[in-house]
């Protein structure tokens, strides 16, 4: 459980900027945040009351409070004057803090730095049901939940999250995930578990035997697309710091054919690969797993060349499939992503197209509203929109939704919109990262003129001492 407040985040921020000289102000800064202003002065914000708030009418019920419905809930809070808002979420710790699931899978921080209750975030203006929807029914403006009957609104928010699809891999469920040198670090308890194997997989290494450390990514979207690489990164670290680099070999196995979408950032971490002499195979999927034989089986795509083309004086490429089976120590799975069922199976989800399969929430990307129902908004990893499956997308997203489910009640246009901003931090070792931030051009848009394809120790401090209370005191609250 969560047991440090906002001031004693703050405190442990500054230690840490203290050794290098930096205030909090000028840290905040350089990380393009300076106006969170709840960081330098966390008591007088807490004091803040609603301003400019909407007087607008409308039961407003969000579905989901993770990260996404947290956020919009509080803000909503404080936006409108009577807010009638519920919040239909299961899990009494939705709003744990997900990015820190890397850290614990590499002994830098505990489960408990990251467990929270829902009943210190969710504002108090919200009706909390502590159930699942089980359909959406936007006809009749309406979702039907597991235990509760049927819930009616005047505007639905979908922020569901994402379904990690661990069973789609031949031999493999969320249940063999902690064995047989089998982690994943996509749910709290299996980056505890992985913490575990990469402590073993660090120690068969320093016995002197000769051990190889497999990584996925898989061929849907993830949430954070970073993450596949920076437990990779953090393995390596572990094994440096033990002294057993020289005998382990670390493979990337990515379904694409590039290291990241953005070719600045593609550059950049190829640098840091080859520099610590970690290998990669594109164009691998992995299908299959045999957890007592410690075998992967990945789906390899590849070109070969076929006939000459006089036309286009080319050679025609043909595509190619075959299975390839990797022995591993330690893998490390990045399942599968999709929508949740119950909203991939509704009407809301995208019927045609790429975004079709996964079932993601049909929304125009910039206003986040439901193309076809125009009182149902989504928001976070269920938003069926080209990028932005991150926590940072969510900190620009739901400010946007909130502007524009109140133009909506005043029977207006929206008029916010989202400009396809996220961030992944990309950890490159036990003190460094890279700071990964990009929008819709798919350039990097760094929040600050420092070369965004470096790795920093000051991401390192924003990533492990910052990010958090901004989560927690910041996002959650609905203040920044
Ligand atoms: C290992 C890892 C590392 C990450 N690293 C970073 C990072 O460095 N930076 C970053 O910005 N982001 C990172 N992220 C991503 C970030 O955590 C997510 O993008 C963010 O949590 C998305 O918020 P959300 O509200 O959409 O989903 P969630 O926070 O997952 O919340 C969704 C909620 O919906 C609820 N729900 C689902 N179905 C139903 C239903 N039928 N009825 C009612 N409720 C339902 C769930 O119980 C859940 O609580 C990382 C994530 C992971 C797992």
């Amino acid at each position: 459980m969560m047991h440090e407040n906002v001031d004693q985040l703050c405190a442990k921020l500054d230690e840490e900027l203290k050794k290098r000289g930096l205030s909090r102000r000028d840290a905040l800064k350089l990380a393009g945040i300076g106006t969170a202003s709840f960081m330098l002065n966390p008591s007088e914000a807490a004091a803040a009351t609603k301003l400019e708030a909407a007087d607008v009418k409308g039961k407003i019920v969000i579905v989901g409070g993770g990260a996404a419905g947290c956020s919009i809930a509080s803000l909503l809070a404080k936006k409108i004057s009577n807010p009638d808002i519920t919040i239909i979420e299961p899990n009494p710790q939705s709003v744990s803090y997900q990015p820190g699931q890397t850290l614990i899978a590499a002994g830098v921080w505990e489960k408990d730095d990251i467990m929270a209750n829902n009943e210190d975030f969710f504002p108090s203006e919200a009706k909390w049901v502590k159930d699942s929807v089980t359909e959406f029914d936007p006809d009749k403006n309406r979702v039907l939940t597991q235990k509760s009957g049927e819930i009616g609104y005047d505007i639905l928010i979908v922020t569901t999250g994402l379904q990690l699809n661990y069973n789609a891999i031949d031999g493999l469920s969320e249940n063999i995930i902690g064995t047989n040198g089998i982690g994943s670090i996509y749910f709290a308890d299996g980056a505890v578990k992985t913490w575990q194997l990469m402590q073993e997989f660090v120690a068969s290494a320093k016995s002197g035997k000769k051990v190889q450390g497999v990584f996925t990514h898989p061929n849907t979207p993830i949430k954070c697309g970073g993450a596949p690489k920076k437990i990779m990164f953090l393995t390596h670290d572990r094994l440096v710091e033990a002294g057993a680099r020289s005998n382990a070999e670390l493979t990337f196995y990515p379904n694409g054919g590039s290291m990241f979408g953005v070719p600045e950032y593609h550059e950049a971490i190829l640098t840091q690969f080859k520099a610590r002499d970690m290998k990669w195979q594109y164009k691998h999927n992995l299908i299959a797993v045999d957890p007592g034989k410690k075998v992967a089986t990945f789906e390899h795509h590849y070109l070969i060349k076929g006939e000459w083309d006089p036309d286009i004086e080319e050679y025609e490429m043909i595509p190619q499939v075959k299975n390839v089976e990797v022995p591993f120590d330690f893998l490390h799975v990045t399942p599968p992503m999709s929508a949740p069922d119950v909203v991939k199976n509704s009407p809301l989800s995208w019927k045609k197209g790429s975004a079709a399969t996964g079932g993601w929430v049909e929304v125009e990307k910039e206003t986040l509203q439901h193309t076809r129902y125009p009182n149902v908004f989504s928001l976070g990893d269920v938003a069926g929109i080209p990028m932005g499956k991150t926590g940072g997308s969510v900190r620009k997203q739901y400010t946007v939704v909130v502007q524009n489910i109140i133009d909506f009640l005043n029977q207006k246009k929206p008029s916010a919109k989202y400009g396809g901003y996220t961030v992944c931090p990309l950890i490159t070792s036990i003190g460094t990262v890279i700071l990964l931030e990009f929008d819709w051009s798919a350039k990097p848009t760094p929040s600050f003129p420092l070369d965004p394809t470096k790795e920093r120790w000051i991401w390192w401090i924003l990533k492990v001492y910052l990010l958090k209370p901004m989560y927690f005191y910041g996002m959650l609250k609905g203040r920044a």
